[in-house]
């Protein structure tokens, strides 16, 4: 049973929420994410699945190949300024993000 990192309640089922993540080669996906809901002071948490960084709109798994080096802009089909940004920004995040695994 997960636990609420606010007060270290109970974190029981609460519903499911839809989100809309990108993967590769401009492809969306829909996960359904569980929202869980704090016994003690009622605050929502979502459950991440493996696949999913929080706060981030793509898969996990594109993230950390850019953060390895595995994938490029090339490689993703990324073709403009917009999206080099957004793989900078992952890496000036780098730390944070391979902290969260
Ligand atoms: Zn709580």
């Amino acid at each position: 049973m997960p636990i609420c990192p606010k007060c270290g309640g109970d974190l029981k089922h609460y519903d499911s929420v839809r989100r809309i993540v990108r993967t590769k080669a401009r492809r969306t996906t829909r996960v359904k994410l569980r929202r869980l809901r704090c016994v003690g002071c009622g605050t929502f948490h979502r459950a991440l699945p493996d696949t999913l960084f929080p706060h981030k709109q793509y898969e996990a798994e594109v993230i950390r190949g850019v953060l390895e080096g595995l994938i490029t802009y090339e490689t993703i089909g990324f073709e403009d300024y917009t999206c080099e940004m957004t793989m900078a920004r992952w890496k000036a995040q780098k730390e944070q993000l391979l902290l969260w695994r």
